[in-house]
């Protein structure tokens, strides 16, 4: 395999009903950075159907070029055209590197294109970066439970692949003054590249904030001792205008859904305002919330790792002093 053959730095961007995913945006900025770094092209590669007016989107956010698949037969995510259509775009091109976002969709696709295309990938990465003589990308992730960062390198294959965790990367300011090219771009797919039917979509509650998108999340621990206190918690978070996480724990306990739990095999979030209550600050549970602007901690044991990563920290009952914060914002 030729290194050099290979050059520019993609990003598969999601897209659900023609709507863009936050990801695809965090990861263009990423890429930029990336890109930048490696004086090579940052390209967006866009693939479904009815998704023609997103392009200029994708330039706004950074994008050089954007490359799009359009055809009705990819409307609905399915594993085997996905992959047919980015290998084939991949072994045509050559990328130096590809990132996807480490959603469901993600995970799913991902693996296969890189066996498709015989190359490493390096899962659920939090962190990417240029190595500085050899240009290689460090990919880095957690390993051991979370215990060590691990930092990899694809040396010898080409693309060098990764999926990053949604949440992790800062999408850019947007700028509808930049330009870019986009191309069109035509992949036939077969009955025989459809090998499952669609029944039934089933589409999350539509009611349900997603924890990733909260400005303000009030977060429960094992330390707010019952089920019954979520009820404060959320009301809290109604009184700031945020909604309700928690860490691994609650969740094992069936006081909260796992869709809102943080951490390591939770989601990585970044709000402005993340109040821990009751947590001790696992590692775990600290590499999905350490990024959050601000952090309030409330633990009633001073030694809790979580007041490591506070802004502020409050050695107390938790309950009690949710109680408090409710009073005092309704009174204000
Ligand atoms: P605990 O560890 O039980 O802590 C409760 C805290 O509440 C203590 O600090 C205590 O001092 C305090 N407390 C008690 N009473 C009060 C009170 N009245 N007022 C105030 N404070 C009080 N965890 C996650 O959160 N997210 C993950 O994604 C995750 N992934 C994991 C992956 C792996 C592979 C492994 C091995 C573990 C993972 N964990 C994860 C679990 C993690 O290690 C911790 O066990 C978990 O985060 C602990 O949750 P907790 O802080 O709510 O509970």
């Amino acid at each position: 395999m030729n290194l050099l053959e290979y050059k520019g730095v993609w990003v598969f961007i999601e897209q659900r009903d023609g709507n863009l995913q936050k990801v695809g945006l965090e990861l263009l900025g990423k890429g930029r950075e990336i890109a930048d770094k490696l004086g090579e092209e940052l390209t967006a590669i866009l693939v479904g159907h009815n998704i023609n007016d997103k392009k200029e989107e994708l330039i706004y956010y950074g994008a050089d070029n954007v490359i799009i698949v359009e055809d009705e037969k990819l409307n609905i995510y399915m594993t085997e055209p996905y992959t047919k259509v980015v290998s084939t775009l991949i072994k045509e091109k050559k990328p130096n590197v590809v990132l996807i976002g480490a959603t469901a969709i993600g995970r799913d696709l991902a693996p296969r294109i890189a066996a498709r295309v015989k190359t490493g990938l390096t899962a659920d990465c939090t962190s990417i970066d240029v190595e500085d003589e050899s240009n290689n990308i460090l990919m880095t992730r957690p390993a051991f439970g979370g215990n060590i960062m691990a930092t990899i390198i694809c040396p010898d294959h080409r693309p060098q692949m990764s999926t990053v965790r949604p949440g992790v990367m800062q999408k850019l300011e947007k700028d509808e003054s930049r330009k870019g090219n986009v191309e069109e771009f035509s992949i036939e797919i077969n009955d025989e590249d459809i090998n499952v039917e669609i029944l039934e979509v089933v589409r999350e509650e539509k009611n349900k904030i997603n924890i990733e998108d909260a400005n303000v999340l009030v977060s429960a621990g094992r330390g707010i001792g019952k089920k019954e206190n979520i009820d404060k918690l959320r009301e809290l978070a109604d009184t700031l205008g945020g909604v309700v996480s928690g860490s691994r724990a609650v969740v094992d306990a069936g006081w909260i859904d796992k869709n809102s739990q943080v951490g390591q095999t939770g989601k990585t979030v970044r709000p402005n305002l993340y109040i821990a209550c009751g947590i001790s600050g696992a590692i775990q549970h600290i590499a999905g919330m350490e990024e959050s602007d601000f952090i309030v901690a409330i633990n009633n044991n001073p030694n809790a790792p979580i007041f490591e990563v506070a802004d502020v920290g409050i050695v107390a009952d938790a309950n009690q002093v949710v109680s408090s914060l409710i009073d005092n914002f309704k009174n204000q």
